[in-house]
């Protein structure tokens, strides 16, 4: 193997062609987002998400991750996180057009003209259901019951916590199929749209997130509306779960480099007792500590991309970039805080709003702890070895 830290040609080009767009499309909305989420809307209204995804369009930027057959760019997951880092270094909640969750390029003909197309187009929206009350971590531990009927299944429990559950047109949903078997085999992923009857309220958070709480009670699904196989369901979530845990921290790493950049303008301006605060040495160890945090992350994230790429088992590499990213995230913002005193508490930046917003990377998508079991695991089988790719 050889080592090599440059981007090619390609990457460069893309990369650059996204940090342009990001500067100039997305970052002048930022303050109109900020006073939005003061008066307790949405950041941004769909119709002005729609209408920016179409210009990203124009600049190429549409289905990164989608594959070809349906008009996307497929492009590697390495050069995925580096436009990921682009768009994480604003808060605007912007995503490119023509995505979809990973799972649903499973849908079979009929699912990809009902579910998938239009998801891909942006005229529906889906969320990805798991979660319970009594089952977050443990997702092996879900209740939901899908019993068949028929032609039908007939859904009844709770989902909660899921995102885009308030206005998901449809959601992917695991359900037991099998008690018995449980997720070896007794799990089942269903496409339930909303007029089968299912019900969601918000749940209101610190951060801009604002997931739901779904009931399903008697929810009557065809067949024919089973993703992938039955018994299948435990091993689309964790499909669905794994392609989180490189976007979280490839994101993360795009806050970090902005909120580092305007900690550095700000030493450089703001003066306390006759020169500017970045003359204390306190104040160049804050700095000097989140160039190290935000160095030590970006390259366990792309070794994690880079693993998919490669074709790897990447759930370790997977592990330690989102516990390193999401970790990182959160000192990084806290000492960009620090570093602006009053200032940064304030309602008037936008730091406090990174501030809660990155605490929700160190829960959702599988938390700091599970994280640390999954690597832990992994170098007590002996499936890790201790030296990495270099072992
Ligand atoms: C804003 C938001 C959006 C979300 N979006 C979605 C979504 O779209 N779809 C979806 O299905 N879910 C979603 N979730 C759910 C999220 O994935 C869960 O909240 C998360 O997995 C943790 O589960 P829990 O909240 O039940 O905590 P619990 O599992 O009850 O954990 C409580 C605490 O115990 C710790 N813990 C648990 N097990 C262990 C262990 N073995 N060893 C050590 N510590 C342990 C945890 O780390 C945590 O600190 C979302 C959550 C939030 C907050």
């Amino acid at each position: 193997m050889t080592l090599d830290f440059s981007l090619s040609d390609d990457q460069q080009a893309i990369r650059d062609t996204a940090r342009d767009f990001i500067a100039r499309e997305v970052m002048p909305l930022e303050n109109d987002v900020l006073a939005r989420e003061h008066r307790g809307e949405k950041g941004l209204p769909a119709e002005d998400l729609r209408a920016l995804q179409s210009k990203a369009q124009e600049f190429g930027f549409w289905g990164i991750g989608t594959p070809e057959a349906f008009g996307g760019a497929a492009l590697p997951a390495v050069t995925q996180s580096l436009l990921w880092t682009e768009v994480g270094r604003t808060f605007v909640p912007f995503v490119f057009g023509g995505e979809a969750d990973n799972i649903l390029f499973r849908a079979t003909a009929a699912q990809q003209e009902e579910f998938l197309k239009p998801t891909l187009a942006g005229d529906r929206v889906s969320c990805f259901a798991i979660t319970e009350p009594n089952a977050g971590s443990d997702a092996t531990a879900i209740r939901m019951r899908a019993k068949q009927d028929g032609d039908h299944w007939v859904l009844d429990g709770e989902k909660t916590f899921i995102t885009k559950g308030v206005e998901a047109d449809f959601s992917i949903v695991i359900a037991v199929t099998d008690a018995e078997k449980g997720h070896r085999g007794g799990f089942t992923a269903f496409l339930v749209d909303r007029s089968m009857g299912w019900e969601s309220s918000p749940i209101h958070t610190m951060g801009p997130s604002t997931p739901a709480s779904m009931s399903f009670d008697g929810v009557r699904v065809p067949h024919a509306n089973v993703l992938g196989e039955v018994g299948e369901g435990f091993k689309l979530a964790m499909e669905w779960i794994g392609r989180g845990r490189y976007v979280i921290p490839s994101r993360a790493i795009g806050a970090a480099e902005r909120l580092l950049t305007m900690a550095i303008e700000y030493a450089g301006q703001r003066e306390t007792f006759g020169v500017p605060i970045g003359e204390h040495q306190m104040i160049q160890t804050m700095l000097a500590d989140c160039e190290l945090d935000l160095e030590a992350i970006r390259w366990p994230v792309l070794v994690a991309a880079w693993s998919i790429d490669q074709g790897l088992d990447a759930r370790h590499a997977s592990s330690l970039a989102k516990l390193g990213g999401a970790t990182a995230a959160g000192r990084i913002v806290d000492r960009v805080m620090q570093i602006h005193g009053g200032m940064g508490y304030t309602k008037e930046m936008p730091i406090e709003r990174w501030y809660r917003e990155a605490r929700l990377w160190r829960i959702f998508e599988g938390t700091d702890e599970i994280q640390r079991r999954t690597i832990a695991k992994g170098l007590l089988s002996g499936r890790r070895r201790v030296g990495g790719h270099l072992a």
